[in-house]
């Protein structure tokens, strides 16, 4: 095997390549990697930077990529990364389900970016109201439509992605999908509460997202240590470097026990965010009148995170200024799945800012 430039030493790769974990993905049987390949941030990098991030998490052991259709250029990113490897990796990606033509529609685009003739899961992609999961089982619908998708071949097992626990554990408990993605961090507790007994019981494949809660976690090793201490849960955090890569490999080589300095470092981290916090899953945006909503909806962890000289010019002072632009309208918190109270919330963070600034 070729080995890659990267921040660890070439036996180290090797070794880490020969040993990575695996684990069973519930229901699907599917043998997948101990942690997944989430696939929003490489978006990010030039195309050439993002393919090579995608190999070289294939070359240190990672089998599992997770995508969407709605993730711009992260579909045919990983397409052209991973061409001529098809058998030895298990993609999974979303798509909008409002219609047939939709899954229809998905469903093509994935296969044509992904450069393949079939998808290991297709997931009904973020269904976060009762509405929206109910309209999935209409007469001739979507849930119709992916089945058959199903049985010819095209889709080899059918999961569902959701930021709501009252969807989730519905699509749990109806035993109609193999798989279910939910965000599964330590400042979530509810999930691995009342979420993750379902699925023990329903034998459904749980994708882990979001364990770094959208950035807000900032030590790595304490958002993979709690993740990873849930046998059943399958991490499937976004990488956009192959150094992000390499340390989240070796934390999942590595020994998972929290110590009692980590419990205690998780439990003011929940303390301080109190459950007014932002998952930063972006369904807020856009905002109709030019809000960046969710970087104002973080700016006192930004404070607390970022330099002061990157806080006070440039992009983030237009983000911020950006909230003077808020009519109050509350469009954003009808989109919200958590049912922050966003216009409260950006009047006080720039609140928080406008002090942070004068102090
Ligand atoms: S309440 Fe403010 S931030 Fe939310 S959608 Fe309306 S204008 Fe945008
Ligand atoms: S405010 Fe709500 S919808 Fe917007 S990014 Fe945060 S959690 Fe997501």
């Amino acid at each position: 095997m070729k080995m890659r430039e990267g921040s660890l030493s070439t036996w180290m790769l090797h070794w880490m390549c020969l040993q990575l974990k695996t684990m069973r993905l519930g229901k699907t049987k599917l043998d997948v990697s101990r942690v997944g390949c989430g696939g929003i941030p490489i978006q990010r990098p030039s195309e050439n930077t993002a393919i090579g991030v995608v190999k070289h998490a294939f070359n240190l052991g990672i089998n599992f990529f997770d995508t969407s259709v709605g993730y711009g250029t992260s579909e045919s990113r990983i397409g052209k990364a991973l061409e001529g490897h098809r058998e030895e990796v298990i993609l999974a990606t979303k798509g909008g389900w409002r219609s047939r033509e939709m899954v229809k529609g998905s469903l093509e685009m994935s296969l044509r970016q992904l450069k393949t003739d079939y998808i290991d899961i297709w997931q009904f992609h973020n269904v976060s109201s009762l509405e929206g999961y109910n309209s999935l089982f209409e007469p001739d619908g979507p849930m119709e439509t992916a089945l058959m998708a199903k049985s010819d071949g095209t889709i080899l097992h059918l999961g569902i992605s959701s930021h709501s626990l009252e969807v989730a554990s519905e699509a749990v408990v109806s035993d109609q999908f193999e798989t279910i993605q939910f965000p599964f961090n330590f400042l979530c507790q509810d999930v691995a509460q009342h979420l993750l007994p379902l699925v023990k019981q329903h034998d459904v494949g749980f994708i882990g997202m979001k364990p770094f809660a959208g950035g807000m976690i900032p030590k790595a090793s304490l958002a993979m240590k709690y993740v990873l201490g849930y046998d059943d849960v399958l991490p499937d955090p976004g990488v956009e470097s192959k150094e992000q890569i390499e340390e989240i490999i070796a934390l999942v080589e590595g020994p998972s026990d929290l110590s009692p300095d980590e419990e205690a470092e998780m439990e003011s981290l929940r303390t301080d965010l109190g459950t007014k916090f932002c998952r930063q899953c972006g369904y807020c945006q856009p905002c109709p009148n030019g809000v960046n909503i969710s970087l104002i909806m973080i700016a006192p962890i930004m404070w607390k995170l970022w330099p002061r000289e990157n806080l006070t010019s440039g992009w983030y002072t237009s983000a911020i200024k950006s909230g003077d632009l808020c009519v109050q309208c509350g469009e954003c918190e009808d989109k919200c799945p958590y049912q922050l109270p966003i216009r409260e919330m950006i009047k006080e963070n720039l609140l928080f800012h406008s002090r942070a600034l004068s102090s």
